[in-house]
């Protein structure tokens, strides 16, 4: 990629070509309307010479002569149709008569520039006097004026450069001071990694700037960096924790034996705890495979209609022999067809975890009830009810945790993890549904799983 020039060199760039731009327009109107003004004052000059002129035409012309050789007025003509009839001794000495052309239309105003290169502004007008048309030329020196505007067009193009230069190392100094929070954040920012995810950029005291505004976001998504980072780690402690308990086991099943006299070591006895521990292992590796796939978002979700009676009869089917061996009955109540969009693996998934809690809470000899229908016009739901120690309030809330267990050591009597349930809530949820719980201690609980049908 080329190499850009920093967001501080643009502003200046920008800001420089901005600047240059209204400097350029500012000083072009200041010299226009300096010109304008000069030219105007000149203008008002020969129109008060003209009407001299004309007074002394109508009214006393013998003077016209001594006008013409001492003043005040310096530069002017007084001709009929034929010939010139008065012109002053300044006219003829700055060679006027050569350049101004007798033709000059009354009312016109012109510039000239004489042989000797001086320019003149000149103004004509016609008066009727005793029957005889005259016409009247006044000129005024323009050099003044146009000394004035070089002189200010000098200044101009000297300040403006100037102007410029120091408006860009302004421009580029206030920059840096703007960008300054930007030059923190991002110093900040570098140095949080995986190990100090609880550090924060600083946010400006009580500004409510953009960059105090970035860094609030940036600590937001920090937060939550550091709160999946946490998870992480502590589902991977828990995981750890979990597999160390049957291998444990298996261990010292193993030890056991081999230690003890041949004669009285029950081989059987031995394969069937190790058996039962790898099984525990598995269960747990399964669980754990499946939770990882579904951070992940590896997991993809088939939806189709189904009928929901039907998986979770399959389900009743599956865990039946479970339930018959705790003597439990099951009843299943389901009011006909109840159809969803659902993927059927995942919510049979969840319906399983759910009911072999059921199964492993409940006493033996219990009934579970499961009961399919609809409940408005729009929700399906599965509801699964025991009769079993039931959940303390105060724990319902965190049942859905992974690893979280009411009863730890009950919990892994029946070979539970903690991991069932959140399992079970990541399906349903994945389906647009969720789960209710209601439960009352030792009379029992109701797990109900929603859908929007
Ligand atoms: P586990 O594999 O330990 O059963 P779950 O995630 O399925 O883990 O359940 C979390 C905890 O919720 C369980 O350890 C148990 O204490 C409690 N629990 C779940 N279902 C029931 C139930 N039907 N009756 C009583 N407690 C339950």
């Amino acid at each position: 990629m080329a190499n850009r020039p920093g967001v501080r060199a643009r502003f200046t760039l920008w800001y420089g070509c901005a600047l240059i731009v209204t400097v350029l327009f500012v000083s072009g109107g200041i010299y226009f309307f300096v010109k304008q003004a000069l030219m105007g004052q000149v203008e008002s000059h020969l129109r008060k010479d003209v009407a001299t002129i004309n007074e002394y035409v109508k009214n006393d012309p013998g003077n016209l002569a001594k006008v013409a050789a001492h003043g005040p007025i310096l530069l002017f003509r007084v001709s009929d149709a034929l010939q010139s009839i008065v012109i002053s001794e300044n006219w003829n000495r700055e060679g006027l008569e050569m350049t101004i052309p007798a033709s000059i239309k009354s009312g016109e105003l012109l510039s000239f520039q004489v042989a000797n290169g001086k320019r003149y502004r000149a103004l004509s007008s016609s008066t009727e006097q005793r029957k005889h048309t005259y016409q009247i030329v006044v000129a005024h020196e323009e050099e003044s004026v146009h000394q004035s505007l070089n002189s200010l067009a000098i200044i101009i193009l000297l300040i403006l450069p100037l102007a410029i230069a120091i408006s860009l190392v302004v421009g580029y100094f206030i920059a840096g001071r703007v960008l300054e929070p930007i030059r923190v954040i991002t110093g900040k920012a570098s140095g949080i990694g995986a190990e100090n995810l609880s550090e924060r950029l600083p946010v400006g005291d009580g500004d409510d700037d953009e960059f105090s505004r970035l860094a609030v976001v940036f600590n937001q998504t920090f937060a939550r960096l550091e709160d999946s980072f946490t998870r992480l780690r502590r589902f991977t402690a828990d995981a750890a924790h979990e597999l160390r308990t049957p291998l444990a086991a298996i261990r010292s099943i193993g030890e056991t034996a081999l230690h003890a006299p041949e004669d009285q070591v029950n081989s059987r006895e031995v394969i069937g705890s190790i058996l039962e521990e790898s099984d525990r292992l598995r269960h747990l590796v399964d669980a754990l495979l499946i939770l990882s796939r579904a951070d992940s978002g590896d997991i993809r979700l088939h939806q189709e209609t189904v009928d929901l009676s039907d998986i979770t009869m399959e389900t009743v089917d599956l865990l039946n022999v479970l339930a018959e061996e705790k003597r439990q009955t099951i009843t299943l109540t389901s009011s006909g067809k109840v159809m969803v969009q659902i993927d059927p693996t995942t919510v049979r998934q969840a319906l399983t975890n759910i009911l072999d809690n059921a199964i492993k809470y409940a006493p033996a000899e219990s009934t579970i009830y499961v009961t399919v229908g609809t409940r408005s016009a729009r929700e399906v739901f599965v509801e699964i009810q025991d009769c079993g120690c039931g959940i303390p309030d105060e724990e319902i809330g965190r049942i859905f945790d992974r690893f979280y267990r009411v009863d730890k050591g009950r919990s892994r009597e029946y070979g539970g993890a903690g991991l069932g349930l959140s399992i079970s809530k990541w399906a349903v949820e994945n389906n647009g549904g969720w789960i209710e719980v209601e439960s009352t201690i030792n009379q029992g609980s109701l797990f109900r799983v929603v859908f929007i049908g």
